[in-house]
């Protein structure tokens, strides 16, 4: 027989769709959440920690606790040579001149493993390491896809103590379904939830960086700078990595336009990607890069 679970828990990305759900759940139009549960890298824009600290104000009039779990801190780690760090999707020239994009570990080790671990730690594992569930307890986690991002869902992270659960796929929601929600409850905008200098942003992404929040655009054309040879720890790059698909530092990539190669491979996802970048942000639970490739030539 099916263990029934024992928690209801979301996993809080804080962007459109698991803003919704959060929301949904604390104005009683889905059941009542025992908790969301939000994973910070630490390198996350001003506007996305100002959203959540207004969500989670809601939540607890809602009796809805928001945890926040961090493992380490994304930037940090990666350029402090005495930390440890896991390999961000970097765009890469080799030194032969062939392209490649780094492997992604980044959403497994720092947004993944430790929401797992709260939910291994809600569900009765004990300190320090929270590794052991004890036996029959199961929660069910809420991932906030929406109708148009069906594809994303996965089998590929699923662990035994955690039954996955879509209520947004159930109610047949799609992203523009949730923003209406949102606008008709009083959330004009939400911020999408993504790393200050992660690769996955598209061109209008940068811009709005640049244009508008001038200290974090420094900062991550500071970090593109200081990756140039990858990550401080470990074996240096033979070729490069760099933050924007061109393969050109970030304070002169060509974030301004659509180049003629982006022109080429003009199919439409393809060029929403490059424009507009991964409109749901930085999911632990589906990644939509593609396959990747290490990029590190011999
Ligand atoms: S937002 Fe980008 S850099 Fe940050 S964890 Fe996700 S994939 Fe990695």
């Amino acid at each position: 027989m099916m263990t029934a679970p024992k928690l209801r828990l979301l996993s809080l990305g804080a962007g459109v769709q698991s803003t919704t759900l959060a929301l949904m759940s604390a104005v009683g139009e889905l059941p009542t959440l025992d908790g969301a549960i939000f994973a910070d890298t630490g390198w996350e824009p001003a506007t996305v920690y100002a959203h959540l600290d207004r969500l989670e104000q809601v939540l607890a009039d809602a009796d809805i606790p928001l945890y926040r779990v961090q493992q380490g801190n994304l930037r940090e780690d990666t350029i402090n040579a005495a930390h440890r760090y896991a390999s961000i999707p970097y765009f890469i020239r080799n030194p032969h001149g062939s392209a490649g994009i780094g492997r992604r570990q980044c959403t497994s080790e720092y947004k993944l493993a430790p929401i797992n671990r709260k939910v291994r730690e809600l569900l009765g594992a004990k300190p320090p390491h929270f590794r052991r569930v004890p036996s029959r307890r199961v929660a069910e986690q809420w991932i906030g896809f929406s109708l148009d991002e069906i594809h994303r869902v996965s089998d590929k992270n699923r662990v035994s103590y955690v039954r996955n659960s879509y209520p947004l796929l159930d109610r047949a929601m799609d992203r523009k379904a949730c923003q209406r929600w949102l606008r008709a409850h009083g959330w004009t905008s939400v911020a999408k939830s993504t790393c200050i200098g992660c690769p996955f942003h598209g061109n209008a992404q940068w811009r709005r960086l640049r244009d508008e929040s001038p200290a974090e655009w420094a900062d991550a054309v500071a970090f593109d700078a200081a990756i140039r040879k990858g990550s401080a720890r470990g074996r240096p790059l033979n070729g490069e990595a760099f933050l924007h698909r061109s393969r050109i530092p970030l304070d002169r990539a060509p974030i301004d336009h659509v180049t003629a190669h982006e022109w080429s491979e003009r199919q439409v996802d393809i060029f929403d990607l490059i424009e507009d970048g991964d409109p749901d942000g930085c999911s632990p639970y589906g990644c939509r890069s593609g396959a990747s490739d290490e990029g590190r030539s011999a």
